[in-house]
């Protein structure tokens, strides 16, 4: 059993491994209060890690690509030995304020990954960032209740939000290979996101017209393996406006269908909504 202090005093990871394949992930975190209260989205993530922890290999890294980290002109992956966790939303309660999520970064591991990819704008090594980052919310809010030992390293990976959605879909096909060095490649957004048409409901089943139809036709694609088809969201038309009056919370999904296969059999969980506009569908491949 490994404490959260003793975590802390782990070595840090120097290099990937070879390893059986890695799922990978696309999470829908929704409100920030799903980190610590007692719900159903809450307890499918706990699940999902233990489930995952019980599998033949664990991960030895995880990479995220949170909705939360918006960076223009170029990609980056944190390069820091210990991220901080930050609290990137204001008007919760202290309780939420406190949380930590202590897991190591891998400088390293980083660096490696950084000169291995390459951005889909230019063909150029992406860049590390020893000091702004750390975990945002969009990481440690699922992550905490995965792996609540904080125990595996986790790097997060910037989404250069001047570029177009291909290119996002591009580095997630990048990621593919890291899969089979130990790496948990996790999404994290929502499939629908429109924070000022929310409005106070007590089912998980109550959407828009709008959020239901765009969370389908996202589900079909995903289901018929149409994964290529996901970067053309705005083809879709009104309905994707008003799932994506901004699309930071989509991109995510490109990161972890990028890195998914035709091979990976989909598995969707949490079907439903919080607040009528926000889905909280997600999908494990593999
Ligand atoms: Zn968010």
């Amino acid at each position: 059993m490994t404490s959260l202090t003793d975590a802390a005093n782990l070595p840090l990871l120097q290099a990937l491994k070879p390893s059986p394949r890695m799922p990978a992930l696309f999470i829908g975190h929704g409100s920030p209060m799903n980190a610590i209260e007692d719900n159903a989205w809450r307890r499918s993530w706990q699940s999902l890690g233990t489930e995952l922890l019980a599998r033949e290999a664990q991960p030895q890294l995880i990479l995220c690509i949170s909705a939360h980290w918006l960076t223009r002109g170029g990609w980056q992956i944190t390069g820091m030995a210990r991220p901080k966790t930050i609290h990137d939303f204001g008007g919760f309660p202290q309780a939420l304020f406190d949380q930590q999520y202590p897991a190591p970064g891998a400088p390293a591991v980083a660096h490696s990954m950084a000169a291995e990819l390459k951005s889909p704008t230019n063909g150029r090594p992406l860049e590390v960032d020893n000091d702004v980052w750390g975990l945002d919310h969009g990481t440690w809010s699922i992550l905490k209740p995965m792996f609540p030992k904080a125990d595996i390293p986790v790097l997060q990976l910037s989404m250069d939000y001047s570029r177009p959605p291909a290119e996002h879909y591009a580095l997630g096909q990048q990621l593919h290979a890291l899969r089979d060095r130990g790496v948990l490649i996790v999404g994290s957004g929502n499939i629908v996101h429109n924070l000022r048409a929310m409005r106070h409901t007590s089912s998980a089943n109550e959407a828009y017209d709008w959020a239901a139809e765009f969370d389908t036709l996202v589900h079909e694609q995903i289901k018929t393996g149409h994964l290529d088809t996901l970067k053309n969201f705005q083809a879709l038309g009104a309905v994707a406006q008003q799932a994506h009056p901004t699309y930071e919370h989509y991109l995510p999904l490109l990161y972890a269908a990028g890195a998914a296969r035709s091979t990976d059999t989909p598995r969707f969980f949490n079907a439903g909504y919080q607040g009528a506009a926000i889905s909280m569908q997600s999908i494990v491949w593999g």
